[in-house]
């Protein structure tokens, strides 16, 4: 079949749209028509060159959509069925899915750099050339082939542009706050970052009962919506942001310091900002071959601990199910996250925004 996708064909050029062949599923992999697509930083890494990978690729991987065929093999997914796309599949038996890691799967990782399905070999193509797939993805695209771990069922009454935002910011925030972290009732947190992801952390953090959550971001703009996510506070960067964090904490610094936005000068304000003791979650994706100074003297002597948090930690088939019954009952209010829609040709603008700090996230909608 023909679908229209927004194509990347190398790093610092804007995305095209171009009518690609998709070919049907093969062996354990998923027809699914996309129904909408975030607009998450991971994919304007490939633009600027943070995220190597081989092009032309059709990015976006924070999808949800509509099952219309299935492989040989899949026999748990019928054409109908709405479903959260995965960005990080895994196999169930290698050793990080036995030690309940699956986004360490070992057995995805190769293909999901090379940018194909399980095989080796592309679903997109154009007059015979290979269309590389973003994450086993690449829902920037009317319809997509993925493998069936991508796939997570969804009841059909979840409006699918809040699936779709399930499928990586909301897990990336809400599984960092609640598995990596686990934050406790009472404390104080910090969050840099009040994007998607960084917002959905302060929900999670809220919903976990944190006493105090100080949200952190260049854009003033983000104040509101940060504080209606549940931010007690709201600070923009400068000379005295870190003192000021520590008069709210008495004297001492956060409990928890979220980064969430993957830039190593604030990996170190957060070191900063954290108390004696506490905790802090790097979430931002950071450049590939980037460095960040995280000092051992006081790593040693404060007992600070600092840990990655890879898609919230999550298990993705517990988890989108999981946070979206908090949805359902009120505790997440993932609506309040989409502020913008717009169509597949738009996505030039619709990044412009996201860079512009303009928008919580905004949303690709699909017919
Ligand atoms: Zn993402
Ligand atoms: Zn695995």
């Amino acid at each position: 079949m023909n679908i229209h996708a927004a194509v990347l064909h190398a790093a610092g050029e804007p995305f095209v749209i171009e009518t690609l062949e998709l070919e049907p599923p093969r062996d354990g992999e998923v027809l699914v028509k996309i129904a909408a697509a975030g607009i998450c930083h991971s994919d304007w890494h490939l633009v600027t060159g943070d995220t190597k990978h081989p092009f032309p690729v059709v990015p976006g991987h924070e999808g949800a959509g509509v099952v219309q065929a299935v492989g040989a093999g899949v026999t748990d997914l019928q054409p109908g069925d709405h479903v959260i796309l995965n960005w990080a599949p895994s196999c169930g038996h290698c050793f990080y899915c036995l030690h309940d890691r699956p986004s360490l799967c070992e057995t995805y990782v190769g293909p999901l750099w090379a940018g194909t399905m399980l095989d080796g070999s592309t679903r997109f193509s154009r007059e015979g050339r290979p269309y590389y797939h973003f994450s086993a993805l690449g829902c920037f695209a009317e319809a997509v082939v993925v493998p069936r771990p991508c796939c997570v069922p969804v009841a059909a009454d979840v409006p699918l542009t809040v699936a779709a935002l399930v499928g990586c910011a909301v897990t990336t925030g809400v599984g960092a706050a609640l598995n990596t972290a686990a934050i406790r009732p009472g404390s104080t947190v910090a969050v840099f970052g009040a994007g998607g992801v960084g917002l959905s952390i302060i929900m999670a953090a809220q919903l976990a009962g944190a006493g105090q959550i100080i949200a952190v971001d260049k854009a003033a703009a983000k104040a509101q919506i940060a504080r209606d996510c549940g931010a007690t506070a709201f600070l923009t960067p400068g000379p005295g942001l870190i003192e000021e964090i520590r008069a709210r904490s008495g004297g001492r610094g956060a409990d928890y310091v979220f980064e969430a936005i993957g830039i190593p000068a604030v990996q170190e304000q957060c070191l900063a900002a954290v108390r004696p003791g506490g905790l802090v979650v790097l979430v931002g994706v950071s450049a590939m071959g980037s460095a960040t100074n995280l000092p051992g003297a006081i790593l040693t002597r404060q007992e600070k601990t600092v840990t990655g948090s890879y898609y919230g930690s999550a298990n993705t088939a517990r988890d989108f199910p999981r946070f979206l019954e908090l949805y359902r009952r009120g505790r997440l209010d993932l609506d309040r996250l989409v502020s913008q829609t717009y169509r597949l040709h738009e996505i030039n603008q619709a990044y412009a925004d996201m860079l512009a700090g303009a928008n919580a996230r905004g949303v690709i909608l699909f017919d």
